[in-house]
């Protein structure tokens, strides 16, 4: 067995995180990555203006839905093709790598040649198939937890994208499920924590889908930088009142910039 994936399973460890390189960026080597950008790529304009507006903020790279995996078939699903180029297209005028989600195998072949890193949703976490195809590229992953899954099980899944010979993982906390109405979901900040003890992939944190509201976020982004997270994945949007998803939990740019500006000093503390 492949000794990174052996250790997966380990007992607790000190940190010995792997970084995953994207272009120049580093992540899990010591400085918050930043990724930001709208739930979903909704068109070339609000794509470019978002990320402009990230970008001046401080991102260090830059996300955008263009397959949603939605609870609902009556929501927007998402442009697909046209998203992907859409987003692609304002990484290349920002300098900006771009990370987007896969829902699909099929589709990974497709989503690949678009973005640097594939996100792995929340849904998907489970999704064996989709695991395994995203193992066979060498393009760096960002496996979301699932919204119902233990720390064992998430980093169960990782493994299945190790399998294929694809150790460039990046996991990410995005709460799960509890009996609690107020949040969207339970933010857990020991998973942080367990999931960097326990495997050598970097851990970010994703407080907007955690928290579902606005007014939370900073504070769980703050409190995941706290406790070892090597980055960020936040929801932006200038309009969210027309939003095509998740609008009720986008940071504005301006709360958006506070905040990176926030997690850089804590950084030189
Ligand atoms: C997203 O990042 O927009 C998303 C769908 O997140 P999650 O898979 O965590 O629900
Ligand atoms: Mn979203």
């Amino acid at each position: 067995m492949n000794p990174d994936i052996q250790s997966q399973t380990s007992p607790m460890k000190q940190n010995r995180t792997i970084p995953v390189y994207v272009g120049h960026t580093i992540i899990g080597g010591g400085r918050p990555v930043i990724m930001a950008g709208p739930c979903a790529v909704e068109s070339k304009e609000q794509m470019l203006r978002i990320g402009r507006a990230v970008a001046d903020a401080g991102a260090d790279v830059l996300r955008g839905g263009a397959y949603k995996p939605r609870t609902s078939i009556s929501s927007f699903q998402g442009l697909g093709l046209e998203g992907l180029e859409y987003l692609r297209d304002t990484g290349g005028i920002l300098g900006l790598p771009v990370i987007t989600e896969v829902i699909s195998p099929v589709d990974v072949e497709l989503v690949g040649r678009f973005t640097d890193i594939l996100q792995i949703g929340s849904r998907n976490m489970h999704n064996y198939p989709l695991l395994l195809e995203v193992g066979r590229t060498t393009k760096p992953v960002l496996l979301k937890r699932g919204y119902a899954a233990t720390v064992e099980e998430w980093l169960a899944a990782a493994d299945y994208i190790a399998a294929g010979g694809n150790n460039q993982i990046i996991l990410c906390e995005r709460g799960i499920r509890t009996f609690t109405s107020q949040t969207r979901n339970t933010f857990d900040i020991s998973a942080i924590c367990l999931a960097k003890m326990q495997s050598t992939f970097p851990v970010i944190a994703d407080p907007s889908h955690a928290a579902g509201i606005p007014e939370l976020v900073p504070h769980l982004a703050r409190a995941a930088i706290a406790a070892g997270a090597d980055g960020l994945l936040i929801e932006v949007h200038d309009r969210p009142e027309e939003a095509l998803c998740d609008g009720q939990q986008a940071l504005s740019p301006q709360v958006f910039r506070e905040l990176v500006r926030t997690v850089r000093k804590m950084t030189e503390v």
